[in-house]
């Protein structure tokens, strides 16, 4: 175990009253020599951790029952009361430490990545900002709780947009419409709501941007997300790539599909149904089977990787299938203390549950990989390098999709993921841009973004008519849930998805070689740079127009390969 003594073995973190003192006796300890301070990161980390894990118990908790009043209380008391708390006295313990003068006797290149994060964490911190933060995270809430409440009745039953998603797959058209039609205009009944929730976070975040001396909210998160090695430029030579090289590997496999569907102009309705009028993928009954089958393809990828998964199984690490009342969408979550994962999501029996269960999985060995990490903060990597981790078994795993498929089921399985990049890395720089427009015009109005979308959405998007549909077409941002829970999260996925892609270049080439530099690196955690995470698994760090080229025209060329 990595835990040193100090914080008692049972501790209930929900409970401000069982933090104080150990975070008040952290604060006072005497910091005489660099032993002493490498002493007091140690016993912070274990408590941090086991904060960290009540946060995250209650977290699962509220999204596996959003209809739970007690579940909901009890998250939202831990984010009114015990987080400004954790905040307040977080920041001063991060001050003591940046002060203090033994930092630099520490070992530099134990301790560079941990200092530098600190250093970046107090000169950004404004007491004034932790009630606006909450208020951010309780707005956050909300969204969840609106979404979540969604429902449609649909041929005489009332579902949830998840389950809702399968219907757009189907072969007959009209009943893809009226899903689509469903989904989108119960969003649409929501959407003033959603838009003033957003209005109140975009004049809370600029604020707190404000309030810390920056000029505006982008360039804060760029120092708040610890983004020391790339800049805003970078991320608009990744929008540039993707219009260059994606958009029109995009437009063209439109054009096949309205030419395959047999309709013109395409709809939005037209876009998850497979193009040659096959039934939907069904890659499992119940998630029993998906658990099942996802073992066995771990297993023969890698035995360690199949172990891992299959510690995954026992007691309370899974909640995956969907139903009322769920929060929306997937996440893998890490109990910091017991350092257990846990993975959540809302199976309906589609391929992309699978795509998710196999993407969280990847997370899940990434937190595995770091259970020897004694430091909390390098237990995590940045989430550039750990989508790495989640995208690159997703491509890893195309050899073996026959544990769900037969042979042509495996390969139409594996031409989706490939030709679902076309659509994804230009959403990805849409999402981008579109941020860093908001948060640099924070007065705008909401006719100019939704204008800005549109144009956007000009830029980036599928080829499809949105005629008769344009009010639609303006507020499609809302469910982008990434946008209200987590700004200027977005980018990271491009990052890693082109991370991912060289992984699997080296995985066709010599599968054992490919494993190795991707455990290797995962273990790492975010004890080491950004760059030199991705060094450690022998990949390029660049994410712009020539690199993209590379990649994509290997994906272009597997595509031509498979099978239609
Ligand atoms: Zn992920």
């Amino acid at each position: 175990m990595t835990q040193t003594n100090f914080v008692p073995a049972v501790l209930d973190g929900a409970r401000w009253e069982n933090l104080e003192p150990l975070y008040q006796s952290l604060r006072d300890r005497e910091l005489s020599c660099s032993g002493c301070l490498e002493q007091m990161l140690l016993d912070r980390s274990d408590l941090d951790a086991a904060a960290s894990e009540a946060h995250t118990n209650l977290y699962v908790q509220m999204t596996c029952h959003t209809d739970d009043a007690q579940a909901k209380s009890s998250y939202l008391r831990f984010v009114e009361e015990v987080e400004p708390k954790l905040r307040q006295i977080g920041f001063e313990l991060d001050r003591k430490v940046v002060a203090s003068p033994h930092g630099v006797d520490l070992d530099r290149d134990r301790y560079e990545v941990l200092l530098r994060d600190l250093a970046a964490d107090v000169a950004i911190f404004r007491p004034e900002n932790i009630p606006l933060q909450t208020e951010d995270t309780t707005l956050d809430q909300q969204y969840d709780e609106t979404c979540g409440a969604m429902t449609v009745d649909f041929d005489g039953e009332e579902r949830t947009l998840p389950q809702m998603a399968r219907f757009l797959e189907e072969t007959d058209r009209s009943t893809r419409e009226r899903a689509w039609r469903g989904i989108t205009e119960r969003r649409y009944r929501d959407h003033e709501k959603l838009s003033s929730i957003f209005d109140r976070m975009i004049e809370l975040r600029t604020q707190i941007a404000r309030n810390a001396d920056f000029d505006n909210y982008r360039d804060y998160m760029f120092k708040h997300r610890h983004r020391f090695d790339y800049t805003p430029a970078d991320c608009e030579a990744f929008h540039l790539g993707a219009e260059q090289v994606c958009v029109p590997l995009l437009r063209q496999l439109n054009r096949e599909r309205g030419a395959a569907l047999g309709v013109d102009p395409l709809r939005p309705w037209d876009l998850a149904v497979d193009a040659k009028g096959r039934p939907p993928l069904r890659p499992f009954e119940d998630t029993d089977e998906l658990v099942e089958k996802t073992s066995l393809l771990f297993h023969r990828m890698d035995p360690s990787l199949g172990r891992m998964f299959d510690s995954l199984r026992n007691g309370d690490s899974l909640d995956l299938e969907s139903r009322k009342g769920k929060a929306p969408g997937g996440y893998q979550a890490h109990r910091d203390r017991s350092l257990k994962p846990f993975i959540f999501m809302n199976a309906a029996g589609l391929h992309r549950d699978l795509d998710t269960m196999i993407h969280e999985a990847g997370h899940a060995f990434h937190s595995i990989l770091c259970h020897h990490e004694p430091l909390l903060h390098y237990r995590h990597a940045p989430i550039e390098f750990a989508e790495v981790a989640s995208m690159t078994m997703e491509l890893f795993g195309f050899p073996f999709l026959d544990e769900f498929y037969d042979e042509a089921g495996a390969a139409r399985a594996t031409r989706k993921r490939l030709e679902d990049l076309a659509t994804m890395l230009p959403w990805i720089a849409t999402i981008d841009a579109f941020q860093h427009w908001l948060y640099t015009h924070p007065d705008h109005s909401r006719a100019e973004r939704t204008a800005y979308w549109i144009e956007l959405d000009e830029r980036f998007g599928s080829a499809v008519s949105w005629e008769g549909l344009e009010r639609f077409r303006a507020v499609t941002w809302q469910r982008q849930g990434h946008l209200f829970g987590v700004p200027f999260y977005y980018i990271e996925y491009g990052i890693a998805q082109l991370g991912a892609l060289q992984m699997w270049l080296q995985y066709k080439k010599d599968p054992t070689e490919a494993i190795r530099n991707y455990t290797a690196a995962l273990a790492l955690g975010g004890s080491r740079p950004l760059p030199e995470l991705f060094a450690a698994a022998k990949l390029d760090f660049s994410f712009g127009p020539e690199t993209m080229t590379r990649l994509m025209d290997e994906v272009q060329r597997e595509l031509e390969s498979l099978p239609m």
